[in-house]
């Protein structure tokens, strides 16, 4: 086993803030199943001066409370003075019986509070409401609503924040248990004329439903006094550009599951099960501090390569074939997501390599063409359209340009924050946005006038792309991409 220890301070996009990120990491070798992986331990995005074990809060690198409390203001500002704002946490899942999956907060609440609970709420009110809480009656513009503290539940599912955790540790100025939201809630709707609050989506679960009921009941008591609009709209179009601090973590998540990735290319070999690559990736991942994978892995070998959104990951995988990882973690509740194609003996077939350099030359010509200013949807997307369409035609697969549809049919990628499919935008770039840059090519067995040397290869080929003021920075580009490269590695 070999160690190195390292650490880089670097600035973060200067010319936005003056935030200072500092990575420290170790790398180390850990042998899984006779397959030796190289770790990313330790590496942390963003520095805070306080954990908070006494609630629960370990990390060392969460955002700030600052970044919080500034999208709070963002939006009383942007409501104005006659209105008031109310959000409220994610929903728990119920898995199977009285199974839950492991709870995830909600994006938009999340990004207004970075608090992780569920059952919480948020009043925003730009002109200020009466609260009691533990400091006394006072005149606030926020109230976090939070699940008490209770020792007897806290002994079976770990501690919360508690009012008094919500204060310190999210930098609340007022905080009170959720049973006293109503009072609060009601007693805000007699100052607002307008009260925005988010529409339930469907199929929301847990204990937020007797909130959500406290909320539509009064909706249907106030609406002819009361005005009351969705402000999802708004939060959505405060996420499209990212801050420096949220910048951190996403380079954090792609260079964790740049790491995983370049774990699992090393691993793969014929015989293993798509489902190894999977274990591998998340394995990885999950070492170096990610609490989620972004989405279910996608690990598609041979007829599977040419399926997008291949998850089952059962297949055992043969020489000959390739196989498409589509794998992201998530970060701090900030999302990566990678593809790379590679030939699972460890070296291309003369086929699969000129199907893949076509779509890595799209991926090329795509990304060198990202810079403020430019359209995604037209530009960006349309040089990879064109780069597919040239290599399909001379290789013979198709025989008119408009046909490469049959073969590139999912768009080019999707910007990338809190969701992996995070919030769209009009298309216009800017610096400060990430996005994913995935061109592919799919070509199922039994294609009607396809060579059969093509059937079964899926290639995709997946980075993310950060925004700068002057350009783009490619912060998955430490994953190997030219085939020499990718075979060099599956050597080690
Ligand atoms: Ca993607």
């Amino acid at each position: 086993m070999t160690s190195k220890f390292y650490f880089v301070k670097r600035m973060i996009n200067e010319k936005r803030a003056k935030i200072f990120c500092s990575i420290s990491a170790f790398s180390l070798l850990v042998i899984v199943g006779g397959v030796i992986l190289p770790i990313d331990s330790t590496g942390k995005c963003y520095s805070q001066e306080k954990t908070y074990p006494e609630y629960g809060i370990y990390d060392t690198d969460l955002l700030p409370s600052s970044f919080f409390k500034s999208n709070r203001e963002k939006v009383m500002k942007s409501i104005g003075d006659s209105a008031v704002a109310i959000f409220y946490a994610g929903s728990e899942r119920i898995r199977n019986n009285d199974v839950q999956y492991k709870y995830r907060q909600g994006d938009d609440f999340f990004y207004l509070t970075g608090c992780s609970e569920p059952n919480s709420l948020l009043i925003l009110a730009p002109k200020g409401i009466m609260v009691v809480d533990s400091t006394g009656v006072h005149r606030t513009k926020e109230v976090l609503f939070v699940m008490p503290r209770d020792p007897s539940r806290e002994s079976w599912t770990g501690k919360r924040l508690g009012p008094q955790g919500a204060k310190e540790a999210l930098g609340f100025d007022a905080a009170l248990p959720n049973k006293e939201f109503k009072k609060y809630f009601l007693q805000s709707l007699n100052v607002a004329k307008v009260t925005y609050i988010p529409l339930p989506s469907e199929g929301m679960e847990g204990n937020i439903l007797e909130f959500i009921n406290e909320i539509k009941k009064a909706e249907l008591q106030y609406n002819s006094r009361v005005e009351f609009r969705d402000p999802t709209p708004l939060v959505r179009e405060m996420r499209q550009v990212k801050s420096p601090e949220e910048l951190a973590v996403i380079e954090r998540a792609a260079q964790i599951s740049a790491n995983a990735h370049r774990a699992v290319i090393i691993a793969c070999k014929q015989g293993m099960y798509e489902y190894q690559l999977q274990a591998i990736f998340e394995y990885s991942s999950e070492m170096q501090g990610a609490e989620y994978v972004a989405y279910p892995c996608i690990d598609g070998s041979g007829e599977n390569s040419t399926i997008f959104h291949y998850e089952t990951n059962r297949r055992q995988m043969k020489d000959g074939d390739v196989v498409v990882m589509d794998c992201g973690c998530e970060y701090h509740n900030y999302a990566s997501d990678i593809t790379r194609t590679i030939p699972v003996s460890g070296k291309f077939s003369q086929p699969q390599l000129e199907i893949y350099n076509i779509v890595l030359a799209a991926h090329d010509s795509a990304v060198s063409a990202m810079r403020p200013r430019v359209n995604y949807y037209m530009t960006v997307s349309q040089k990879a359209v064109k780069v597919i369409q040239d290599g399909l035609l001379r290789l013979g697969i198709i025989k008119d340009k408009d046909e490469y549809g049959k073969f590139f049919n999912h768009g080019l990628g999707h910007p990338l924050g809190l969701d992996v499919h995070d919030v769209w935008t009009n298309g216009v770039l800017r610096s400060g946005e990430v996005w994913t840059v995935e061109p592919g090519i799919y070509i199922p067995a039994n294609s009607p006038g396809v060579d059969p040397k093509y059937w079964n290869i899926g290639i995709r080929i997946e980075d993310d792309i950060l925004i700068t003021d002057d350009g783009h920075k490619n912060i998955t580009d430490s994953v190997p991409v030219e085939p020499k490269e990718i075979e060099k590695l599956m050597k080690k």
